[in-house]
């Protein structure tokens, strides 16, 4: 106890910065964004494995349980989208009067909006893609009153991507009161389409429409809709038989699980503080939600949020294996993210009394794309005590780009918004953000170490403090400057403007993602793709520079703001507010 203790106080003296190696965290990252974790959707048979796979790594490494009945998984309800009811079923009966059943599922799936408990009776008419464009048109006039079309998935080649909604009214104005789509409309696909709303149907008042494969559709037909697909124009046709189709879809819910383990502090009454490192591990499965592609790929997410949890993974095991510290640190995977902060937002809910205790929490999510060394870490106004604390530790390579603000798109701002200090660490949006593209071999699995190892020296440097750290309740909880309600402390502090500045790539000045409703800065006409390079005679080339720069001022000043828009200096004089 007693050399744990000297070990601890030599350690803090000589505060020398954490190294992570890449091997502690790269693998972990390729795992997570292999073929096998399918996009790790919460609620989806990947992204439970994905939890399982964290929690064996938390338990490998000698990090104890901190989730649910002395497990590693904290759980909450969830609902997303939709799945099968009890009430589907699907009916084929040939001229020579055999009738062959689908299979829920497995042969056939209601395509979100088919009308729910109601059955559609017909005769199948194959309809080509659907489509009834002057360029392309399948129907040409035809009239489908009391029949079901059968339509390929998908597109013709070369033509523009055409949806199951707009193919589900063209064949409703046709007089069908059913729809079938068949097969896959590109190999990757899935046999059957997800239950989501970008796959589904409009609101069609009592139409009943369904997806099938085409293993079926030739089983129970013998029409081969692969080979009509290869036709350059696929002919309608009649099908020669009727189908019985009943269709009810409800709100999917389930479970979802954070991970969640940590290291109890050796400190008799520090231990009781505790220091969150978190991260998402969820992403958008094969793009069920805001995929900025479309494709039905999966979406790997090797960035967003592999790394996050890559790294998290790599500074548990760093601690658990030095020991020595103070203060409990809780290492936290969570799910539900890209569903809307589900995960962190309900342990936030649960446990307030741990809020309460929590000296900070810091967010890893998109740490694997370091370029040029530019590291992002917002939420520096979140406590006095942030600055000095990340002077002392060392960046060796990195050119950190501090911002004030939190931004509400990650799992910290589930606690800053609860008023605990936040910093959340992030290597810059891609294009492959959020689509099929961003996988492991994009990763600087170099820099991933690199960011780990500076969140583990932020971690230490917490861990050296004699109390917990304050909240600075004047700080920027959200996206812009004047998003949180409080008491003036500083003239800085009172002035709008109204600014809403981007923070991602930023070179000169300070780039503007917008501008805010009823703003000054907004009747002053800025807006998006502004990049604002002098405010009040100062030169800015950073958001910390305008925000000194607002130091000088006070309400119902005028400043004069010099910015480029499309290439061109402009000069504008624009006046302060007092903030609300
Ligand atoms: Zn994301």
């Amino acid at each position: 106890m007693a050399l744990n203790t000297l070990f601890a106080l030599l350690a803090v003296a000589s505060s020398g910065g954490a190294t992570i190696a890449v091997e502690d965290v790269a693998p972990h990252n390729k795992e997570l964004s292999s073929a096998k974790y399918e996009g790790r959707l919460t609620l989806s048979p990947g992204g439970t494995l994905a939890g399982d796979y964290i929690a064996a790594q938390l338990k490998a490494s000698g990090v104890k349980p901190g989730g649910d009945d002395g497990t590693y998984f904290h759980h909450f309800p969830v609902t997303f989208g939709f799945k099968a009811g009890e009430d589907n079923s699907l009916q084929l009966t040939t001229a020579d009067g055999r009738t062959v059943e689908a299979k829920i599922d497995r042969d056939f799936r209601p395509l979100v909006n088919s009308a729910s408990g109601a059955t559609v009776r017909g005769q199948l008419v194959f309809m080509g893609y659907g489509l009834n464009d002057e360029a392309y048109d399948d129907y040409r006039g035809a009239d489908l009153t009391g029949k079901v079309a059968v339509v390929l998935r998908g597109s013709p080649v070369g033509y523009r991507s055409v949806s199951n909604a707009e193919k589900a009214a063209i064949a409703r104005a046709a007089g069908a009161s059913g729809l079938l789509v068949v097969g896959k409309a590109r190999p990757t696909d899935p046999e059957l389409p997800q239950y989501t709303r970008g796959q589904g149907i409009g609101q069609l008042e009592g139409f009943v429409a369904a997806a099938v494969t085409s293993a079926w559709l030739k089983e129970a037909t013998g029409f081969d809709a692969e080979a009509a697909r290869t036709a350059s124009h696929p002919e309608p046709r009649e099908l020669n038989a009727s189908v019985s189709l009943r269709t009810q879809l409800v709100p999917n819910t389930g479970m979802g699980r954070n991970v969640i383990g940590y290291l109890p502090g050796n400190d008799p009454v520090l231990k009781n503080e505790l220091i969150i490192v978190g991260a998402h591990y969820d992403h958008i499965g094969r793009g069920e939600v805001g995929s900025t592609s479309g494709s039905t790929e999966i979406h790997y997410g090797a960035d967003d949020n592999a790394s996050g949890t890559a790294g998290v993974l790599g500074i548990a095991k760093y601690f658990a294996t030095k020991g020595g510290n103070r203060r409990t640190i809780v290492f936290q995977l969570y799910q539900g993210e890209e569903l809307g902060l589900l995960g962190s937002q309900a342990w936030a809910k649960a446990f307030p009394d741990k809020l309460q205790r929590t000296s900070a929490m810091i967010n890893l999510d998109m740490i694997g794309r370091l370029r040029d060394g530019r590291l992002e870490i917002y939420g520096t106004s979140t406590s006095p005590a942030w600055r000095e604390i990340l002077q002392r530790v060392p960046m060796p390579g990195i050119k950190p780009q501090y911002a004030p603000q939190t931004r509400a798109d990650s799992d910290h701002y589930s606690f800053a918004a609860r008023n605990v200090p936040v910093l959340f660490f992030f290597t810059g949006i891609h294009p492959q953000y959020h689509n099929e593209g961003d996988v492991f071999e994009l990763i600087n699995t170099q820099g991933l170490a690199q960011v780990a190892s500076i969140v583990a020296s932020v971690v230490q440097e917490i861990d050296a403090r004699p109390s917990k750290l304050p909240f600075d309740p004047q700080s920027i909880v959200g996206n812009q400057a004047g998003d949180r309600q409080g008491s003036p402390r500083d003239s800085a502090r009172r002035v709008r403007i109204g600014f809403i500045p981007d923070m991602t790539g930023q070179t000169e000045g300070v780039v503007l993602m917008g501008a805010s409703p009823g703003s000054p800065a907004e009747r002053a006409g800025f807006k998006a793709g502004d990049v604002i390079l002098e405010f009040a005679g100062k030169k800015l080339s950073s958001l910390e520079d305008l925000q000194q720069a607002m130091m000088a001022v006070k309400p119902g000043d005028k400043v004069k703001v010099r910015f480029r828009r499309d290439g061109k200096e402009q000069e504008v004089e624009i006046q302060t507010e007092q903030r609300g």
